[in-house]
């Protein structure tokens, strides 16, 4: 009698790498709320398919937005998932927050660098010391002799910049620099990179992150700020535009736990950032999740001061609030 296990095991890349050459015709996809490492990780292992003969598309039910949609070639962005094609998934912490519907057979591929990633797919290349998704896929490419064309270097570029905050947070290692150096030499220019990516704003985006600085409130080693509609009103910005502020918040000296908190349709969606404080057990105490330095959630019929009250709530128990409360 043989018994079947239904314990989920990462992989290896090389055995992802032999599994992707059995694939003739991918879709890949992504998380929800797309970001750098999202769409420069999908991007990149597009290519390789590509490069491995197969048909590949990318799928979201959200439009890319147009500072990332340039990484994705022409012509290969898909609203649906096309019939007939094996569904990869690139940097997404749970099956339930992909950017398509994960159909009945399931993910074939769960790539990923999320620690709390629960190994969803039918193959798992999952390792939280990577510090993007990207750095993943360049692993493939290594593995499979494919050489990285500009176009593959810039998406992986993309991806690591974007996920470290430009070479700063401490998700970086040695192998990530030695990676970021021979991305260069395949003809990646990093000022080119950072003009597309983060030189394409608008004076909304600009006003609502002021707006995000000024609202926000020190509580000892904890900073929250708080953007709700009237503030999108006023600078006729989106709510995910003030998302940008979340990196400026973080320089309060002595502060160790940032949180943005900004009204969304269903209630109020919160980014937790820290140097120190394992901010994803944060998030998955109100049903979200992340690394353990960067953390989201969202709170469904919940408006952002009260949002922030229930937060202050819990951070008592991990920092000093300095006798805010
Ligand atoms: P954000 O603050 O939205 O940039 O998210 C920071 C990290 O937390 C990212 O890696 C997200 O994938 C993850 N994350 C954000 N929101 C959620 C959520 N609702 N559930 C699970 N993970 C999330
Ligand atoms: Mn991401
Ligand atoms: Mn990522």
């Amino acid at each position: 009698m043989t018994t079947r296990t239904t314990d989920k095991t990462n992989n290896t890349t090389l055995e992802v790498a032999r599994f992707l050459k059995t694939l003739d015709r991918v879709a890949i996809t992504t998380h929800v709320g797309a970001d750098g490492d999202a769409i420069g990780a999908s991007a990149a292992l597009l290519r390789l398919m590509c490069s491995l003969g197969s048909e590949a598309v990318f799928c979201h039910a959200e439009e890319v937005p147009n500072y990332l949609a340039w990484l994705l070639p022409e012509g290969s962005i898909l609203r649906e998932l096309p019939p007939d094609h094996d569904l990869l998934v690139v940097d997404t912490s749970r099956a339930d927050r992909t950017g398509v519907p994960v159909p009945g057979a399931g993910a074939r591929l769960n790539l990923d660098h999320h620690e709390d990633n629960p190994l969803y797919g039918e193959l798992n290349l999952v390792n939280p010391r990577a510090s993007a998704s990207a750095e993943i896929v360049a692993e493939l490419y290594d593995e499979l002799e494919i050489p990285l064309d500009q176009e593959a270097a810039e998406a992986i570029y993309a991806g690591i910049k974007t996920d470290t905050g430009g070479f700063r947070f401490r998700n970086i290692s040695p192998e990530t620099h030695e990676l970021a150096a021979r991305l260069l030499r395949a003809g990646v220019i990093p000022a080119e990179v950072h003009e597309k990516i983060n030189r394409r704003g608008t004076i909304e985006q600009l006003n609502i992150v002021g707006v995000s600085m000024a609202n926000a409130c020190r509580y000892g080693q904890a900073l929250v700020s708080t953007v709700d509609k009237y503030d999108y009103e006023r600078t006729g910005a989106t709510e995910l535009d003030s998302k940008e502020s979340i990196d400026q918040l973080r320089s309060v000296e002595g502060v160790d736990v940032v949180a943005h908190l900004r009204e969304v349709p269903e209630g109020t969606k919160g980014s937790l950032r820290s140097e120190t404080v394992d901010v994803g057990e944060i998030a998955r105490l109100f049903g979200g999740g992340g690394h353990k330095l960067a953390a989201g959630y969202t709170r469904h019929h919940m408006r952002p001061h009260e949002a922030k009250e229930e937060l202050l709530g819990i951070l008592e128990d991990y920092v000093d609030l300095g006798g805010a409360r």
